[in-house]
């Protein structure tokens, strides 16, 4: 049994020497001391279903055996910097990595984290094209340091950062955006952007396939395939950020820009790389690669042993326990229950999603799409009292993110749909 400090002592040691920026989820935040698998256990031994898996993070499930055991073989040898010497670990995962993906993308940069792949990703747009300006998505989020807060397109993650060089385009929205489900009609609103907002070249274009923080938006039908054809026509490289649908995630494909058809320049990744680990990545081509010998480029621990590590056994784990296809088959499952949820609730605006990246939004008037967040916050604390957690997003804070690890079974499903039911039953 777990005999350290109390969830108040934390609270107020946390008050008194951490960020006073940082935010919890529940007006009784949780003191999680264990997990395991799709679980999570509390200071009291009180089991959780996570079906939010650490913001899209944990793919093959919480201390799962094969993941810990690579990390600690690893840690037991040694653990270094990346650079300097030779080490096998980080070479096998960046080939193994490098194995999954399309095209002639095949050289692997190593990061800590998604916020710095992505900048590493739009700097070497900016040096391989010699342009300067990047187009990214309204409603997108890249990351927090100075050009990917940029890149962000959600006022409530900005700081007053200097914006130049980046334009947010119309966002694709099936469900809010003005042209429906016509990602042709959105598309152009790119192409008026490099003929009104830029010389006419670009250095590149970046988005998601699905947007996560801002509440699980998939990009609508045959959107990236146009936006590509009018950035490669201006010279500029095309970016996929595959932070959290990245993975097998999405079910239906290993990597989110996959589910429009599209070969990118580069692509970004983070979090579910890992399962948790702090590691991520820029892949591209070799010719695009070649910029960064132009002047020295390293990091001391992105892509370390300890990290590549865990890496390797994350690919291996999702294929040995064909995690792609649990998340196609027991996400397309979890969808339908909660689609079927949407009929008997009319606060339900919409639920969408592919595979283990869902979203339920809520709204209290379904014409004028009116968001629900006070109603958000209420089902989300009345869910964990029954066990099951989830996370929310949106610019409104109305939408459920349902991103559990990948391992979610159908009867984790039912019950995650039961818990929101009796809920919304109860309101
Ligand atoms: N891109 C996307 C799509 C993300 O969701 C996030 C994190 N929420 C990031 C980039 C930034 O990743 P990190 O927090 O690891 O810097």
């Amino acid at each position: 049994p777990y005999t350290g400090p109390s969830a108040a002592d934390i609270l107020a040691k946390r008050k008194a020497y951490l960020s006073p920026s940082l935010f919890h989820f529940y007006n009784k935040p949780l003191n999680i001391v264990d997990g395991k698998m799709q679980y999570l256990f509390d200071e009291s031994g009180r089991r959780y279903l996570d079906a939010f898996g650490g913001i899209a993070t944990v793919c093959c499930g919480h201390c799962h055996p094969d993941v810990i055991k690579s990390i600690t073989n690893q840690i037991n040898r040694i653990q270094h910097t990346t650079v300097v010497y030779l080490n096998h670990a980080i070479a096998d995962f960046a080939e193994a990595l490098a194995s999954k993906m399309p095209g002639n993308l095949k050289v692997v940069f190593f990061t800590n984290s998604g916020t710095e792949a992505n900048e590493l990703a739009m700097m070497i747009a900016r040096l391989y094209t010699g342009c300067n300006d990047i187009i990214s998505l309204r409603n997108a989020y890249h990351g927090n340091a100075a050009g990917t807060m940029g890149a962000t397109a959600q006022s409530n993650w900005k700081f007053n950062v200097v914006q130049t060089g980046v334009h947010h385009a119309l966002n694709p929205d099936p469900y809010r955006g003005v042209f429906g489900s016509d990602g042709e009609k959105y598309a152009k609103d790119v192409q008026d952007l490099i003929d009104f907002g830029t010389s006419g070249h670009v250095a590149g274009f970046i988005s998601e396939a699905i947007q996560g923080v801002g509440g699980i938006i998939e990009l609508a039908p045959n959107y990236l395939p146009a936006v590509y054809a009018s950035i490669k026509k201006a010279g500029g490289l095309c970016i996929a950020d595959e932070v959290q649908s990245g993975f097998g995630r999405t079910g239906s494909h290993f990597w989110g820009f996959e589910t429009q058809g599209v070969v990118p320049d580069m692509v970004t990744m983070a979090k579910g790389i890992g399962n948790g680990i702090p590691l991520g990545a820029v892949v591209t081509t070799p010719e695009v690669a070649e910029v960064l010998t132009r002047r020295c480029y390293f990091n001391t621990f992105g892509g370390n042993p300890v990290c590549t590590a865990a890496g390797l056994a994350v690919l291996n784990v999702i294929e040995k326990e064909k995690l792609q296809n649990n998340a196609f088959v027991v996400g397309s499952h979890l969808k339908e229950r909660l689609t079927a949820l949407k009929d008997k609730y009319e606060i339900i605006g919409d639920v969408r999603g592919r595979g283990m990246m869902l979203g339920v939004e809520l709204v209290s008037d379904r014409q004028l799409k009116t968001p629900a967040k006070a109603e958000t916050l209420h089902v989300m604390e009345q869910m964990k009292e029954l066990g099951v957690l989830i996370g929310k997003g949106g610019f409104h804070g109305n939408v459920f993110r349902i991103t559990p690890p990948l391992c979610l079974t159908k009867d984790d499903a039912d019950y995650l749909v039961d818990a929101m039911d009796y809920t919304l039953s109860k309101m």
